[in-house]
């Protein structure tokens, strides 16, 4: 495919997503493997960020490009245990928004920044991520099981903003799609 026809494809993605948006973040059910593999494709707060993830380390390139994922997918594991067994912060949700805002506006204008700097960056939202789940949850093999698949979503959800930001699709897509997921943070703001 042409670099236009990709636009029209990604295009009609994001517009399959948008009447989605009013279940920015379906309850928990947290029930095994495959609950905890879903939840970030169904909890679109997830999703906009760990797309957006993929998306900022593959136009950082070099060492960020695997660097930043791995910063975000350790530290949402840290942050998943420091909230096992403690109380649910209301801030944890705003905590959430702001990192889809944050990582919205990396993409759209396209921030450089170190690789230490962006991972330690990165890292800091994934602790509000795993934070969240974390202490909705009580310590058992269910939640470890959980949280494996929730891993593994977070990598496959990565891996796909990396292949969309490695496809060097028009800047202007770039900025269209950066914008609307800043965008949708600030929705998410309001729905907390
Ligand atoms: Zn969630």
């Amino acid at each position: 495919m042409n670099k236009s026809s990709w636009n029209f494809v990604i295009a009609l993605v994001l517009a399959g997503l948008a009447p989605s948006i009013a279940e920015a973040h379906p309850g928990l059910h947290a029930n095994g493997f495959g609950d905890g593999f879903a939840h970030p494709f169904t909890g679109l707060d997830h999703l906009c960020a760990m797309v957006a993830v993929g998306y900022w380390a593959a136009s950082l390139g070099g060492a960020a490009r695997w660097i930043a994922p791995a910063a975000f997918v350790s530290l949402m594991a840290v942050g998943a245990l420091l909230g096992l067994n403690a109380v649910a912060l209301p801030m944890v949700e705003y905590g959430i928004a702001a990192s889809v805002v944050a990582l919205g506006l990396l993409v759209a204008f396209n921030v450089r920044m170190p690789v230490p700097a962006a991972a330690a960056l990165v890292g800091g939202f994934a602790l509000f991520h795993g934070y969240a789940h974390g202490s909705e949850m009580p310590v058992s093999s269910n939640a470890l099981v959980y949280g494996g698949g929730f891993l593994l979503a977070t990598v496959v959800l990565h891996v796909i903003g990396l292949t969309l930001g490695s496809l060097r699709v028009n800047p202007v897509f770039t900025r269209l799609a950066g914008g609307a997921i800043a965008l949708s943070g600030c929705y998410f703001a309001f729905a907390a």
